[in-house]
């Protein structure tokens, strides 16, 4: 096989399919976010980012990043080892009581990454479990999918927030089979909630455990941050929360909040969590903070939703379309791939903005997106330029439409 012509051919089909990835080239400047430096082919610019998944720019908090430098000097740059073998600092003992507390949980435990905890975690309980079936739902995260593949336990996919379906299709499973329902708060790329009451009644009915991915809730939304479930007072309900400090908290690192036997069963069979190096000390005590912060903190939460609405009601004045949805998430929908890059590099050269293309298989083919992320720190100023600048592009892709 001749092995770079065939690697060659894939990537030229991506490019055929206008769905290549193109990363930009960015330099975040702390203290000056949503704002960042972009290396373009044709030299460097500042760009305002407005797809970030810092949702609340906890990345730049003083309070994040002086934890952060504090450890480093104090502890150096890696943990040393994994978790089992000399890895295990302070700082991750503290960092997984503190987000225990956060979920009203007995126990919490630390990955790498919150792609990590839903792979080793669900692959772990849905493998060791013996006759365990999966209920998923439809549009579950790569990472949940990759997870319950790799345990090969029987695997049922409900319709996507439809606790009727959940329902019916957990009625038709042998009632003794241990069951799994695996499901997200908000999803990530049509910003929409599920409904945890109703799917938590049904699960408790058919006797399921319940698994939810609070990844891009946690931080933004609850009293104190914990998410959708501590917002509707249903976190007890659930058997497992996973969230990742890497979005909403500004730093990285994944964990799963559940009893103190079930955090011990995964800490103690997951290979995901067993067989590599803890995070760095700086990393946990940089997330502490954030966690820390944000349980008493409202600010940053009251102004993000104050931005989204604000970006919303500015987008329906230039009749801009986008996805309705009760999240923070904004979603300018294009439906093709290759007009969705076109935008993206107009808003990038001609006007300094940035929002990456989302594309297949991301999300499914023809509804390939802008999807837009306002955070506290977009000013009046930056959502009007914003919306200036999409109407602009908007009305130009139109004028092209009819001249064509
Ligand atoms: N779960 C969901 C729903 C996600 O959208 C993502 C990433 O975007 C993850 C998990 C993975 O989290 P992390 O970026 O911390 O690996």
């Amino acid at each position: 096989m001749n092995y770079e012509a065939f690697f060659k051919r894939q990537l030229d089909e991506l490019r055929r399919e206008g769905r290549y990835r193109v990363f930009a080239d960015l330099e975040r400047r702390a203290g000056d976010f949503p704002q960042a430096l972009h290396r373009g082919q044709r030299g460097s610019g500042p760009v305002t980012v407005w797809c970030s998944n810092d949702y609340l720019g906890m990345g730049q908090h003083p309070t994040v990043v002086g934890a952060m430098h504090d450890a480093l000097a104090r502890c150096g740059a890696g943990a040393g080892g994994t978790r089992n073998i000399s890895g295990t600092n302070h700082a991750h003992v503290l960092l997984e009581e503190e987000l225990a507390d956060l979920h009203g949980k007995e126990a919490a435990l630390l990955f790498t990454s919150g792609y990590v905890s839903n792979w080793a975690s669900l692959s772990t309980l849905a493998s060791r479990m013996p006759g365990c079936v999966v209920l998923s739902d439809e549009l579950n995260h790569a990472s949940m999918i990759e997870g319950i593949r790799h345990s090969r336990a029987e695997t049922v996919i409900f319709r996507h927030n439809d606790p009727d379906d959940l329902n019916a299709k957990l009625g038709a499973i042998n009632p003794y089979r241990p069951k799994l329902v695996a499901f997200e708060s908000v999803y990530s790329m049509d910003g929409d909630v599920a409904p945890i009451a109703a799917i938590c009644d049904v699960a408790e009915r058919h006797g399921a455990m319940t698994y939810l991915d609070e990844v891009h809730a946690v931080g933004l939304y609850g009293p104190r941050g914990g998410g959708i479930a501590e917002r509707e007072g249903l976190a007890h309900r659930l058997t497992l929360i996973e969230g990742t400090l890497a979005k909403g908290f500004g730093v990285i690192g994944g964990y799963v909040a559940g009893s103190a036997a079930l955090c011990d069963f995964i800490r103690s069979y997951a290979s995901g969590f067993i067989f590599t190096t803890a995070l760095p000390p700086h990393v946990a005590a940089g997330a502490l903070a954030s966690v820390r912060h944000l349980k008493t903190s409202q600010v940053e939460r009251e102004r993000h939703q104050d931005r989204v609405r604000t970006l919303r009601r500015r987008l329906d004045e230039a009749g801009i379309p986008h996805m309705p949805n009760p999240s923070h998430i904004v979603p300018v929908m294009v439906g093709d791939p290759v007009l969705c890059k076109d935008i993206s590099d107009i808003l990038m050269s001609r006007f300094g903005i940035y929002i990456q293309p989302i594309n297949y298989p991301t999300v499914p083919r023809g509804t390939e997106r802008l999807r837009i992320t306002p955070s506290p720190l977009h000013t009046d100023d930056d959502i009007d330029h914003l919306v200036d600048a999409l109407a602009t592009v908007w009305a130009e892709m139109q004028a092209e439409a009819r001249a064509a």
